[in-house]
């Protein structure tokens, strides 16, 4: 990680990269990139609850920060590892959400890349970060709710994932 002024190598000081002459790198950690996943088997969706702040004790779709330089489908598959002990595969994207997050300095927000995925396997608490895992139908929903979890849910139910079409000779420099 380097500084974005001058390029000298960043040291890491409370988890914020910082420059000798620079100083924090704020750009490198704000609207910090996440990733979830819907997972979905059989019309149940799976979900955890949280084991750590913010929100602990609210249920959410599985996810979390991408390490540094990691792609968000290979964090979204890592994640839900981590969280619920199931191999994913990664279905579609149901789109990018930015939102609000406490962060121990104050309000920042994140970036949040949501994926479609499916399973064929149970859940199970595969780490200390989640109290509990399970499959819920859609109508059947466990409380509290992350809030902005929420709102993906009912995008996905109202159909709103995000598509586009595959053209013939798209990317193509010909034609
Ligand atoms: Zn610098």
């Amino acid at each position: 990680m380097h500084c974005y002024h001058c390029g000298l190598a960043a040291s890491e000081s409370n988890g914020v990269p910082s420059c000798s002459i620079h100083g924090p790198l704020w750009k490198l950690v704000q609207q910090g990139p996440t990733a979830n996943v819907l997972v979905e088997r059989g019309g149940l969706i799976l979900l955890a609850q949280r084991g750590h702040e913010p929100w602990y004790g609210h249920w959410c779709i599985p996810g979390g920060f991408q390490d540094f330089g990691e792609h968000p489908e290979d964090a979204a598959r890592r994640e839900v590892m981590e969280e619920a002990g199931v191999e994913v595969t990664l279905t579609g994207l149901l789109g990018i959400y930015v939102s609000r997050y406490e962060r121990p300095h104050g309000q920042d927000w994140i970036q949040t890349t949501v994926y479609l995925g499916s399973t064929d396997q149970d859940p199970v608490v595969n780490d200390g970060e989640m109290l509990e895992v399970g499959l819920f139908h859609p109508d059947e929903l466990p409380e509290p709710m992350l809030p902005s979890h929420l709102v993906r849910i009912a995008d996905w139910r109202a159909g709103k994932a995000w598509t586009w079409t595959h053209q013939d000779g798209a990317g193509s420099i010909e034609g």
